[in-house]
């Protein structure tokens, strides 16, 4: 990609040689002045006071530990970015092509020096004992909490000792920045950079506008500052361009995100409150939970008798007093009178699952992700809790697939190929065998086709093939399934998947002893055959539905489940399935 640009820049800074250039202006920010931006926060709400909540809120911390650990469950992988590419143009392809398709120059395969050194970095562990995965948490729950990450390269420039010029650099290791100090420096219109400048080799010289722009010391011309790190008062870090990698999650902007967190502070801290009622009620018992009072003509006697009860209660606290009543008038008695509102009656249940609905709602966990068998059947529901957030960890990690790797393998000079996170797919082995056993009667077909599948090498992913256009002049290969042409037609090849043309055969000729998959209603079926069209329900021996005598107009497929399941379901039916589906959210 990086080689890519370099290419289109020449060319633009060729073709406007013997012109000036003046471009729309970019529209500024009133709200932004040049330099250090502040993230702005909605009541007031520091960022500290951010990750705070974030962690002593039980719900908001099991949402977002949950989705960060289905995000990096299975980890990361190298992938080929392409199978060849072209040396001239760049154009890349997916399949095995002799040369370019577009400017017809030769091609090269992804460049395996390229990877060694970054496949090695992102294996070792940082300074700090962190395993990229353990950065990538961090990063992770930083967006998830402040919509902003900064994850910091840490570059070891090497100086030509004669010219004090940076020859090249290598990135010695990754770690995370804090977002409660790191900060964008930007100006009006939130372009980064504008006001201070730095010296690479010594970052204690900054120049502001208007001041010299080379280092007192060495003599290189300073940088513009990207990021600045606030952390300790008067010792702002400054980092340039290709140092700090920023990001947001949920609302990427010219500069920083919006926190999630910020929003349903409220409500976070109302279930913070709750929980807190809910442990002094137990625990502490602060107010009474209610008061006994005693209709009696005899108070000094009654006195003494609780003065004992209350000491036999602190020696046993089982002890059930036992309470004989004497009333001369026969009247009098004891009553309780109770302080204490119960859960129930403050509907404390309903509005703590109306508040984590909405907080799990916004993270796309979903209730059952945080193990709610209240509702649902308990252990039943395992295998669903995590096809109910798949939708979330595909976003999630799209973030990092599409933003974050390739940034940092940007900064790695790595052009050939790309990080991928492995999909949080539900599933089991089964579904997997099914999905290779797919792919490879794909392939079959393929090679029918004339195309030579070949497996592709990918981590530990499952079964791809990328297809080569086999001349057909040569023919295939060693005895290929696929039919020769010139075949007598009317002879099914074997080992035919339904509902392929055999190659070679005139057009228009009727096919005969077709297999399953030929368009139904086109003449007699051979016997043994009851079920045309692949999947099925029951035993049909009257032929298919006739496609005239359908209710629907279909969905565009020559079989549709019209035939098979009978006409579709009103949009009531419909509904009616839906509300029953989620009443039993089991098999949803
Ligand atoms: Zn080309
Ligand atoms: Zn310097």
């Amino acid at each position: 990609m990086a080689e890519d640009d370099s290419r289109i820049t020449r060319f633009l800074t060729n073709l406007s040689k013997p012109f000036r250039r003046r471009s729309t202006p970019e529209p500024t920010m009133p709200l932004y002045t040049t330099g250090i931006q502040e993230p702005v926060m909605a009541q007031g709400i520091t960022l500290p006071a951010l990750y705070a909540v974030a962690q002593e809120n039980l719900v908001l911390r099991t949402i977002i530990s949950k989705l960060t650990q289905e995000m990096f469950r299975r980890g990361y992988y190298w992938e080929k970015k392409f199978q060849f590419c072209c040396v001239s143009c760049g154009e890349e392809y997916s399949d095995s092509v002799d040369a370019c398709k577009l400017c017809g120059s030769p091609v090269r395969e992804p460049d395996v020096e390229q990877m060694l050194y970054p496949k090695w970095l992102l294996k070792q562990e940082n300074s700090m004992e962190q395993s990229f995965l353990h950065i990538l948490y961090e990063i992770e729950n930083d967006l998830n909490i402040t919509d902003d990450a900064f994850l910091i390269l840490i570059k070891e420039y090497h100086v030509d000792p004669d010219t004090s010029e940076i020859a090249f650099y290598r990135v010695k290791e990754v770690i995370r920045g804090d977002p409660i100090f790191m900060r964008i420096v930007s100006d009006k219109r939130g372009v980064r950079g504008g006001r201070y400048k730095v010296c690479t080799l010594h970052r204690e010289q900054i120049a502001y506008p208007g001041q010299e722009e080379t280092c007192e010391v060495c003599g290189n011309e300073m940088q513009d500052v990207h990021y600045v790190n606030m952390a300790g008062s008067g010792k702002t870090q400054y980092y340039v361009e290709g140092e700090v990698i920023h990001l947001s999650k949920y609302n990427p902007s010219k500069l920083y995100g919006k926190s999630p967190v910020n929003t349903m502070w409220r409500q976070a801290m109302s279930l913070t409150a709750m929980d807190n009622y809910i442990y002094t009620a137990y625990q502490k018992r602060r107010s009474p939970k209610g008061i006994i009072s005693v209709t009696t003509d005899n108070l000094e006697s009654m006195k003494s008798f609780w003065k004992s009860v209350d000491e036999k209660m602190e020696r046993d606290p089982h002890y059930i007093p036992k309470v004989g009543i004497e009333s001369a008038t026969g009247r009098g008695g004891v009553n309780w009178v109770k302080f204490m509102d119960t859960l129930d009656e403050m509907q404390y249940i309903a509005v703590r699952d109306e508040i984590r609905a909405r907080m799990s709602a916004f993270y796309g966990v979903s209730n059952i992700f945080m193990i709610d068998n209240g509702k649902s059947g308990g252990l039943n529901n395992e295998g669903m809790q995590i096809l109910v957030t798949n939708r979330a960890v595909e976003f999630g990690q799209k973030v990092y697939t599409e933003v974050l790797f390739p940034r940092i393998l940007k900064q790695l000079n790595v052009t050939d190929w790309k990080l991928t996170l492995y999909p949080n797919e539900e599933e089991d082995e089964i579904t997997r065998l099914r999905r290779d056993e797919m792919e490879v009667n794909l392939a079959q077909r393929m090679m029918m086709l004339g195309y030579k599948p070949e497996l592709m090498e990918e981590g530990e992913r499952d079964i791809r093939f990328s297809y080569k256009k086999v001349d057909p002049q040569q023919g295939m290969p060693g005895g290929q399934p696929g039919m020769p042409p010139g075949m007598p037609p009317g002879m099914p090849p074997q080992g035919m998947p339904p509902g392929m043309p055999p190659q070679g055969m005139p057009p228009g000729m009727p096919p005969q002893g077709m297999p399953p998959g030929m368009p139904p209603g086109r003449g007699p079926l051979p016997p043994g055959i009851v079920n045309p069209g692949g999947q099925g329900v029951g035993i049909r021996n009257r032929g298919p539905a006739a496609p005239q005598s359908r209710t629907s107009a279909g969905s565009g497929s020559p079989i549709t489940s019209v035939q098979q399941r009978g006409p579709q379901p009103t949009i009531a039916q419909q509904n009616q399935k839906k509300l029953g589906d989620a009443g039993r959210l089991k098999g949803a």
